[in-house]
């Protein structure tokens, strides 16, 4: 960067070929074509946008009272061990919605039949709120306190290949029009049914789809190699990456990639190659950065 500024001709170089894309952009894409190519990305931006909420927006439908979910809290679940009890229980680490001085917000979970039911508590206070169910990979059963040993709820979720695609729905946060801040209510059968059509849509374009490479990704998920960055692997003995998500966030992830690529040839058909292959690197970057790896909505 500093030799750039100085006018000098600049070279680099990295082992990582996302680290090689992130300067091949700062280094050469900007310099070479400075304003156009942020005018062309937000441009296309906002077509993918609109493309992607006419295609998606039945699979994430607003509220009736028109409230806008904005997050799908969701967690993976395991049958408890316990002698005779076999309820289904979520994995959480923590039951606190919102912890702030002025907003703390926290779940209560109860008992239901042979599963844990929810509750929301406003203004929730330390003292109320229970601790997660999961210490060290470990489940214990709100309903009867026995401990699933994490051995167990290894052999549970690999057999499941992670547990994300049957996970359990738990929580919406939502905004509203005209009032600060966020909102959390319990899933409603309309909820569930749109995240169920979600899956019947990924299902169809699944079988739909041709090419060389799979709709959703089919690579082998890196395997107990024993670093750390890995460990949701050896936790949840996720097969392949199309694991990390739930049904319907792969669902959202590709259509939003399949809407990169139509930018990319249309962009081809406008521009010289250079810029539209600029602005689909680009584009190709946010969707990166939104996708989020560290839950499932
Ligand atoms: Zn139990």
């Amino acid at each position: 960067m500093e030799a750039l500024r100085v006018g000098a001709d600049a070279y680099a170089s990295d082992l990582n070929p996302v680290a090689v894309l992130l300067n091949k952009v700062v280094l050469e894409y900007i310099p070479k074509y400075g304003r156009r190519l942020a005018d062309e990305v937000r441009r296309w931006g906002q077509w993918i946008k609109t493309e992607a909420e006419r295609e998606l927006s039945e699979f994430y439908p607003k509220d009736p009272d028109g409230a806008t979910p904005i997050a799908y809290l969701w967690a993976r679940t395991v049958t408890c061990e316990g002698p005779g009890c076999g309820a289904e229980v979520p994995l959480m680490r923590s039951l606190w919605l919102a912890k702030k001085k002025s907003r703390s917000v926290a779940l209560r979970m109860v008992a239901g039949n042979r599963r844990v039911e929810f509750e929301i508590m406003e203004d929730a206070r330390a003292k109320d709120v229970d601790e997660g169910t999961v210490r060290r990979g470990s489940a214990t059963c709100p309903l009867c306190g026995y401990t699933t040993p994490v051995a167990s709820v290894r052999r549970q979720l690999k057999a499941r290949r992670g547990g994300a695609a049957d996970a359990r729905l738990f929580c919406i946060v939502t905004t509203r029009p005209g009032r600060q801040g966020r909102f959390y209510r319990l899933p409603t059968p309309r909820d569930l049914d749109a995240a169920e059509k979600a899956a019947a849509e990924l299902e169809r374009r699944k079988a739909a789809h041709t090419g060389a490479l799979s709709l959703v990704p089919d690579e082998p998920y890196p395997g107990e190699t024993g670093s750390g960055a890995l460990s949701i692997s050896v936790l949840y003995g996720l097969k392949e990456w199309g694991d990390l998500f739930t049904p319907r966030q792969a669902l959202a992830l590709t259509t939003l990639a399949r809407l990169v690529r139509e930018a990319g040839e249309k962009l081809a058909e406008e521009h010289e190659n250079g810029l539209a292959v600029a602005v689909q690197t680009c584009l190709a970057m946010v969707l990166d950065r939104h996708r989020s790896l560290s839950g499932i909505r």
